[in-house]
Order: C-alpha cells, then structure tokens, then sequence
C-alpha cells in the first residue's frame, strides 16, 4: 500500500484517478479548492477508511509525507482558465514549486499533468514530444499554455538540480464521467445541448480538429507511467490519434443522441489551435505497450449516459 497525493483530486480527471488509486489499495489524499472540481465527484470515496480529503490552495505551501504525487490541480477548460488568468498561472508556477519543494522534502516521486497545449497551434502535425510548440505568450490562452510550459521546466529543473523523481504527462483533449457540464469544453457542450435539443455551438467553420481519449485510456497511461523506470521522465504523449473535426463531433453527437439539435456558427475563440493530434510511439514503448482501447463510438456512449443522469 503506499500513501498517494493526487491535487485537483475533486476535478473531472482527478476523481477518476482518485477511483482507480484506492481500488488498487492505496491510502489516497484528495486536495482540492474547489474552484472547478466538486465534492460530488469523489462521494462515493468519502466514507472510504483509505481516502482523506484536504481542501486546501495549492498556490499556498503544504505539507505531509507521501510516496507519490499526482499534480492534477489547475482548470483545464478555457472557459475557466481564462476566468482569473493570473490564479491559474499562478496555480501552475507558485503551486508547481509548493508541490515540487513537498517532493524535496519528502523524498516522493510527482508527476505532472501537462497538456497538448504546450504545443499551442502546431505547425508540426502529429505532434511528438520532441516538437518545441507554436505558442503566444500574450494572448487569452497564454496562462494556461505557459503556465504548463514552465511548469515542465520546473519540474526538469528540480529533477536537475535537487534530485526529485518527475514524471511529466502531456495529456490531448480527454472526456468522459465527472465533466463539468458548465465548463465549456466541446465534448460537454454538444451532448449537453444535444440532450435539450438546443442549437449546437460551432466556434468558427468546425473544420479544427482535435483527437478525443476516453478518460479510462488515460488514468492507465497516468499509473503507467507514476509505476514506470525511474529514469523514464518523460514528458510523454497520452491521448488517442483518432482526430476528427468538431462538425463530425456534432454530427455524432447528434446521432447518438437522437436529437433534434441544429448546428449553429459562431465565432473562433483568439488562438484556437487548427489541429492537433498525438504522436503517441513514446507511449506504447515506454509504457508497456499501452495503447487507448476505447474509441470514439463507444466512450461517447458511456459519456451521454453520465450526462443524462445529470441533467
Ligand atoms: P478540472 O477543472 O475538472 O480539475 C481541476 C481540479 O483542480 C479541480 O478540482 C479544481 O478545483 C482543482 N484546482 C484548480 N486550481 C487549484 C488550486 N490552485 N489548488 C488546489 N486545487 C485546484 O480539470 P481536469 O480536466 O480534471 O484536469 C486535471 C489536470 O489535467 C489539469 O492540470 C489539466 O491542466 C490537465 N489536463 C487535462 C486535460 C483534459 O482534457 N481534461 C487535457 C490536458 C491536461
Ligand atoms: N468548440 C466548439 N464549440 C463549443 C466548445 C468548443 O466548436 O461549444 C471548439 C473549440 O473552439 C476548439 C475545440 O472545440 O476548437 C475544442 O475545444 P475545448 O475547449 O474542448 O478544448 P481545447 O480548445 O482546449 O482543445
């Protein structure tokens, strides 16, 4: 049994991994602020003996003794990074050091979910992890990308110089349960609007692209990669190649749901990355193999299912 801190542990991803984590007999503390994550996600754990609860900022320092961390904790959706732009790089510079000195004196292994963003909009296409990034660092999503981006450079820096066992993560646009269907995000917004037959929301012509992992497919990569060699430090892509456009997203949506939903254009947020999708040959090499095993048809199903018993 070893003792597990995962932050953002409220939030859509963090509750699936605080889930998988406890189902494996770990002691699991959840930190969270609360400000996109809820208590609603993980209350099926509350009365668990393993699982701890701690709501706390990451941005002030914390301390406790863990063998291994998960630094999940910062908004993910634009809609809720970009709402108070200076608390989210905040969360990812000021918090990134808070969790990186508790490794430091704790002696944990911490891992880091970083995200496609660092690659902003890429003029390489897949995108390894050897791909350096097309990003702005002045514009709306420049808190979130940038943040993330120093954040990695952190981590290797402390790796670097105080030794800390890192892991880092690039995740690509991941969906599932638990998704805060007031976040904005494109996969929660078509089948919420779908479900209520209400216009779906096209930012710009639809024809960016993005490729969509279910969130089973990417807490294994996550554990995978926390359990792999210690000198494997990634960063290393987890997502699933299958890329589409967001107009045959709706049209699938649509489908699926059986809606009467009409697609409505509206215009393209600044700095909407073209296209994006993993290159993921580091992954399966490195990781055992591991491959996503849940594709689009099947994970959206599982996913309107979730909405509709929430909505
Ligand atoms: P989410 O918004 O559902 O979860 C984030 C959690 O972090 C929430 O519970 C929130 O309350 C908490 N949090 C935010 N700031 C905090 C702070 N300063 N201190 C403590 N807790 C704080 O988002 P998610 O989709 O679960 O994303 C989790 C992590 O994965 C994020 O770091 C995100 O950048 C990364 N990521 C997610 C995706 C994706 O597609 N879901 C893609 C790339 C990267
Ligand atoms: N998008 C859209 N309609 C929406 C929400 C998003 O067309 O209601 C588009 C958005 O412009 C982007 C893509 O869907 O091109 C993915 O958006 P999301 O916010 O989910 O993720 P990210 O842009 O961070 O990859």
């Amino acid at each position: 049994m070893k003792k597990i801190l995962v932050t953002g542990g409220a939030g859509f991803l963090g509750s699936h991994l605080c889930n998988r984590l406890i189902k494996e007999g770990n002691n699991v503390t959840c930190l969270d602020n609360y400000f996109t994550g809820s208590k609603k996600n993980i209350n099926n754990l509350i009365n668990n003996k393993l699982f701890k609860i701690i709501n706390h900022d990451i941005i002030d320092p914390f301390y406790a003794e863990f063998d291994e961390i998960y630094n999940l904790a910062c908004p993910a959706s634009p809609v809720h990074y970009q709402y108070n732009p200076i608390q989210t790089m905040k969360t990812s510079v000021i918090g990134c050091i808070n969790i990186l000195e508790l490794a430091k004196k704790t002696g944990a292994k911490v891992l880091q979910a970083s995200t496609s963003e660092i690659y902003g909009d890429p003029t390489i296409h897949p995108q390894p992890e050897s791909y350096w990034g097309n990003v702005n660092p002045i514009g709306v999503r420049s808190c979130y990308d940038e943040g993330k981006r120093c954040a990695e450079t952190l981590f290797m820096d402390y790796h670097l110089h105080e030794k800390i066992k890192i892991k880092i993560i690039r995740i690509f646009n991941t969906y599932g349960p638990n998704m805060n269907p007031d976040d904005g995000r494109v996969v929660s917004n078509f089948i919420v609007q779908a479900l209520k037959n209400e216009d779906i929301t096209i930012f710009g012509n639809g024809t960016q692209t993005r490729s969509f992992q279910y969130v089973d497919d990417l807490i294994d990569g996550m554990v995978r990669m926390m359990n792999s060699d210690n000198d494997f430090l990634g960063p290393v892509n987890l997502g699933n190649p299958n890329e589409f456009t967001m107009i045959e997203l709706a049209q699938r949506v649509i489908r699926l749901t059986n809606s009467k939903s009409k697609l409505i254009y509206l215009d393209l947020p600044s700095d909407d990355p073209k296209q994006r999708q993993p290159d993921i040959t580091l992954a399966k090499d490195k990781l055992s193999g591991w491959m996503p095993q849940i594709q689009i048809e099947e994970g959206l199903i599982k996913t309107i299912k979730y909405f509709k018993s929430i909505i």
